[in-house]
């Protein structure tokens, strides 16, 4: 049988840090990662067939869990056909129509092959029609590895403490201007000095990677009146919201309509998907309906067509959302339960099928908070969790994510883990 172990050394000699992706690789919690063979449901087990409980989730589209039957059929059936046909395909038109449909702020949409394609697209389009080159992100929030995002960036990027990639070269990022997240004072500052001059303003309305941070009550409310007051476009990055905190995303959520939306991971179903659409004034300035150049070779691709509209048809289910909220609060409650009865600090953010642990007894609204939190105790956590066969985001600062697929004995295993851990968690 290969191991884990193996198959690591092996990677490392072809493959930077032995990963396609850079959290992946356990280096801020420290061991190895697991590779793993399959996935069913709620679980995952690696190639010596020890099972985990994943609140990974592939990072997010498994929002029904892995392997679901419905999804893997109509991929199977989409395959019958071919892979890519490199022409407009009949289940493209389905899943634009769908998007529209299910978030209405999506009046024209454009299909490409990732979150990070989703969002590098929305700014070019953003900037050519506004004629604007500035752009408003926040400190933590991460858009993927586009260039003009790696600036305070979140995710793997403060994982590693390079939230400003070398690469990246100065007079690129000196476009991008940051923000304090939650801060709308210093957003306002920002707009009365230079509003102006910002093509967008691009925000997870939920933050997902700075560990889980929800809005403050109005916020997002204040960030779409400013946006407008100084012409500049409101992108709401949902590519880790959207279907998942609400069936419209975050934006139906909270009641707020962005000029443009990036989605990515759940529409996929798994396949590697994005989409970036809003307004049909602006997304008609899109080649070839207009000037502003954006395309794919695989985009709109009917596998991955198939795999997304079958995920989307299980989602849509009336009662979907509030049974997903409920699974995670369940399993919220029973780890706060764990870590009060270990006398750990915990402090637990969570919309929908979301959350973010923070070992910390304040509540935690903001980056300032996010990074300040007990990394080591999350750390020890963490590898007492995946000892006992709980796999959680190797890094404390992912949000972890919930499936319909999560019983409430799946989550009743996690609290009896839980227990152990938090208790390894607050022994130095
Ligand atoms: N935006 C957000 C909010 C994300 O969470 C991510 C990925 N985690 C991306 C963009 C980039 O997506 P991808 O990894 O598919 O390029």
């Amino acid at each position: 049988m290969t191991t884990n172990h193996e198959l690591f050394q092996r990677a490392l000699a072809r493959i930077p840090g032995g990963v396609n992706s850079p959290v992946r690789a356990f280096k801020s919690v420290g061991g190895e990662p697991f590779f793993t063979a399959r996935a069913d449901g709620a679980f995952l087990w690696d190639v010596e067939d020890k099972r985990y409980i994943d609140y990974v989730g592939s990072w997010g589209p498994m929002v029904v869990g892995h392997n679901h039957p419905h999804v893997r059929a109509a991929v199977e059936r989409a395959i019958q056909n071919g892979l890519s046909f490199g022409t407009p395909c009949p289940a493209e038109v389905t899943m634009a129509e769908t998007i529209a449909e299910l978030v209405p702020s999506m009046e024209v949409v454009r299909m490409v092959n990732s979150g990070t394609e989703a969002t590098m697209s929305a700014i070019r389009l953003a900037r050519g029609a506004t004629g604007r080159t500035r752009i408003v992100k926040f400190e933590g929030c991460y858009h993927g590895h586009g260039d003009a995002f790696l600036v305070k960036a979140g995710s793997g990027a403060l994982t590693f403490g390079t939230p400003t990639s070398p690469g990246v070269p100065d007079a690129l990022a000196d476009l991008t201007l940051t923000l304090p997240y939650n801060d709308l004072e210093a957003a306002q500052k920002l707009f009365a000095e230079a509003g102006d001059t910002i093509a967008a303003l691009i925000i997870e309305p939920v933050a997902g990677n700075m560990n889980c941070i929800l809005p403050r009550p109005g916020y997002l409310a204040a960030l779409r009146e400013l946006c407008t007051r100084h012409g500049a476009l409101l992108i709401f990055d949902e590519v880790m919201t959207g279907f998942r905190v609400a069936l419209g995303g975050a934006q139906a959520l909270y009641g707020i309509t962005p000029d443009l939306t990036t989605f990515g991971k759940i529409i996929g179903g798994g396949m590697p998907v994005g989409a970036y659409g809003g307004r049909r004034d602006l997304m008609q300035q899109v080649a070839p309906a207009g000037p502003i150049y954006q395309a794919g070779t695989l985009s709109g691709n009917p596998v991955a067509m198939a795999a997304g509209l079958a995920m989307l048809d299980l989602i849509r289910v009336p009662g979907f959302h509030d049974e997903l909220d409920r699974r995670t609060r369940l399993l919220t409650d029973t780890l706060q339960a764990a870590a009060d009865e270990a006398g750990v600090p915990l402090s637990i953010n969570r919309v929908c099928g979301m959350f973010g642990l923070f070992f910390t007894s304040g509540t935690v609204e903001t980056y300032a908070q996010a990074t300040a939190c007990d990394v080591a105790a999350f750390n020890r956590f963490f590898q007492a969790m995946l000892q006992a066969g709980v796999y959680l985001a190797p890094s404390a600062f992912e949000a972890g994510f919930v499936s319909i697929a999560h019983t409430e004995q799946v989550i009743a295993d996690t609290y009896q883990a839980a227990r152990a851990a938090f208790v390894q968690a607050a022994a130095r």
